[in-house]
């Protein structure tokens, strides 16, 4: 995944296709396929950044997340907005940064999207250290995340 930087990059904007294919109940009542479209696991509006922020274990995974991301880029968790994890119009420098962070936000959605939304922070902590071992393991890993990643 991480020999071709442009595909993490299509992955993270929803250029494959992902944001547009995954039936959250929302989508679903607006093509009339279900009554409602409210979660059904907290009542709030179903929508993709609600699966992978907030519902569940989804805002203490976003917050842990978040905070990861403060330290690569130094800012407060305030300037990063939910909507980075579904529309990451960012450019940062150098491309290494740019490509780690966005590595980071995948992973989540990711993560988020194929497991259940009461799975527990530290599990996806696991998963992130266990895809960033993968990450790790390419031949292009400097040229890509550089040490990044290292704060995981
Ligand atoms: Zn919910």
């Amino acid at each position: 995944m991480l020999d071709d930087g442009g595909s993490q990059d299509k992955l993270i904007r929803g250029d494959t296709g992902q944001q547009d294919i995954l039936p959250t109940n929302e989508r679903l009542h607006t093509i009339r396929l279900i009554d409602s479209p409210l979660c059904g696991h907290c009542g709030d509006p179903d929508t993709v950044q609600h699966t992978v922020t907030a519902c569940g274990e989804g805002a203490s995974i976003w917050l842990w997340t978040k905070r990861r991301i403060t330290w690569i880029l130094r800012i407060e968790p305030a300037h990063i907005p939910p909507d980075w994890t579904t529309r990451p119009q960012i450019r940062l420098w150098p491309n290494q940064r740019h490509r780690a962070v966005l590595w980071i936000l995948a992973q989540m959605v990711w993560y988020r999207i194929k497991e259940s939304r009461a799975s527990a922070e530290q599990d996806y902590c696991d998963f992130l250290r266990r895809t960033r071992w993968n990450a790790y393991q390419t031949k292009h890993r400097r040229t890509n995340v550089g040490n990044y990643l290292e704060i995981l």
